[in-house]
């Protein structure tokens, strides 16, 4: 039977576009669509304008640091007018980039959502429809608010890149990547950021050591962390219901009970009741409470395609799904929600599929950073985790580097190292530092080597920095 195409990818993110340009080089002829932007949830609203931001929010310390190493300079104010237009010029040309790797590469580009008609089938919403070998699902995921009266006047991570003017003050709900993220961004920025956390520590499944000093580390730099803490009920400040606009005080007298829709970025202060009773009036209000994978409405279920609990798409190592022309790569199959991971899955597909070396993707032993301030590099196990499988030495060292101390800066960072008693190889990495995002890079080459504390050992320091306590800590803190 005679396709339209070898290769259909629906979504024009960082995976999709991957697999559609190295499909399309192998001789494929090779279409895309895309209901949005190109450059999806990383490059559009997720990594890297999150990282620019965190550029940007970092500077607010580097006056007095200055200061505290003899110059004289004083820190002016935070223009965010005048940052988020060259950010948003920077996510402009990012995207040209992204079609014109797409064009370059000779895949067709579809500017419309697509849908599967059935398992070879794609239809469009301009009306036309295709039919493609193979069709490749890379929608990636959004973000989702609780399920709560009134959650509609919350923002979600993805309107904070649009906001018009900052907030003086912000509630963060949730204790994941995202919220504690944003915490720091903002709290950097100048916004006064409270954190609810239903949880009894930030950043759940990550070593708990880390997370320590982590939350630690927030709470020094001003941020309000409320552990244990979720949000109950929701307002417009000058709308909050009656019973409780008595006990808070926080609405004007005779406030009416009628909750009406608000325009969410309008900018209207909110009134917040949290778990433990307490209630405040926030600027603004960020759902950090998770995402979901893209998949509804997209006709996968009727084609037989099958859908996990969180609508994930269920694939195989080689992310094929139920329906064998069909595959799925990245966030929309729930797996490690992380660009480098889909870009990976999607290389791995076109190995399988178009290069005739059926490729299963490798999750094993990713490293990842969660770019709060400090931040936290990480890679493989925690002492948790490790502890549970096998008896390991803990090498764990937490001091204050000298380029803060000398600012008089209380900050602290952390290495650590998860060692496996029975056969000397290092199991886990975990660093909280300024730049630990960059040092778990190469610590990650290391580890996914496999390699041994005895390594480590035989490893030079480069001296005077902060990681080569990594290769400096002779004896374990403690065996478990
Ligand atoms: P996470 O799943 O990491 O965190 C969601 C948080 O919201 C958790 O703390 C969770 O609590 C809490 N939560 C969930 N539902 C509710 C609720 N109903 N009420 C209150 N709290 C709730 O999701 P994120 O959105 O932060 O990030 C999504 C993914 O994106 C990450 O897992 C990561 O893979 C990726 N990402 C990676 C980044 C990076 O590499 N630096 C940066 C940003 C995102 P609990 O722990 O109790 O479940």
């Amino acid at each position: 039977m005679a396709f339209d195409y070898d290769l259909f990818v629906i979504g024009g993110g960082s995976g999709g576009v991957r697999a559609a340009r190295m499909a399309a080089q192998t001789g494929a002829k090779v279409a895309l669509a895309e209901e949005s932007r190109y450059g999806g949830t990383c490059v559009i609203r997720g990594c890297v304008p999150k990282k620019l931001m965190v550029f940007a929010s970092e500077y607010s310390g580097m006056a007095a640091d200055a200061q505290a190493y003899g110059w004289t300079v004083h820190a002016g104010g935070f223009d965010w007018p005048g940052f988020s237009g060259k950010l948003h010029k920077e996510l402009d040309r990012l995207e040209d980039v992204y079609r014109k790797l797409l064009d370059g590469s000779g895949v067709t580009r579809f500017d419309a959502r697509a849908t599967l008609a059935d398992a070879h089938t794609v239809r469009l919403s301009t009306g036309e429809t295709h039919s493609a070998k193979h069709i490749l699902i890379a929608t990636g995921g959004r973000p989702v608010r609780p399920d709560m009266t009134n959650a509609h006047l919350g923002m979600v991570s993805d309107d904070i890149f649009d906001l018009k003017a900052l907030p003086k003050s912000i509630l963060i709900v949730g204790g994941g990547y995202i919220a504690c993220e944003f915490a720091c961004i903002l709290n950097g920025l100048g916004v006064k950021v409270t954190q609810y956390y239903r949880g009894a520590q930030i950043l759940r499944g990550f070593d708990e050591e880390a997370r320590g000093l982590i939350a630690d580390s927030m709470r020094e730099q001003g941020i309000d962390l409320h552990l244990g803490t979720n949000i109950l009920q929701i307002a417009c400040a000058d709308n909050v219901p009656d019973g409780d606009a008595k006990s808070s005080g926080a609405a004007p007298a005779g406030a009416s009970t009628d909750l009406v829709e608000q325009d969410r970025n309008r900018g209207e202060p909110l009134w917040v009741k949290a778990t433990n009773g307490s209630e405040h009036v926030f600027d603004a209000l960020l759902f950090a409470t998770g995402r979901k994978p893209n998949t509804s409405d997209m006709g996968l279920e009727d084609i037989g395609v099958t859908l996990g609990r969180n609508g994930q798409i269920e694939v195989d190592e080689y992310s094929q799904t139920s329906v064998p022309s069909v595959y799925a790569i990245g966030d929309v199959t729930d797996r490690v929600n992380l660009t480098p991971v889909a870009i990976r899955e999607g290389m791995a597909f076109v190995d399988t599929v178009f290069k005739g070396t059926p490729t299963p993707v490798d999750h094993d032993l990713i490293p990842s950073a969660v770019f709060t301030q400090p931040e936290f590099g990480t890679v493989g196990l925690s002492e948790e985790e490790a502890r549970d499988r096998e008896p390991i030495d803990v090498y764990c060292t937490s001091f204050r580097p000298m380029n803060t101390a000398f600012a008089d800066r209380p900050d602290r960072v952390l290495m650590k190292l998860i060692v496996s008693k029975e056969t000397d190889k290092v199991l886990g990495c975990h660093i909280v530092a300024p730049g630990a995002g960059e040092m778990i890079q190469m610590a990650g080459i290391a580890v996914k080597m496999g390699a041994t504390k005895a390594d480590f050992d035989r490893t030079v320091a480069v001296h005077p920095t902060m990681a080569e306590e990594m290769v400096t800590m002779r004896e374990p803190l403690r065996s478990a």
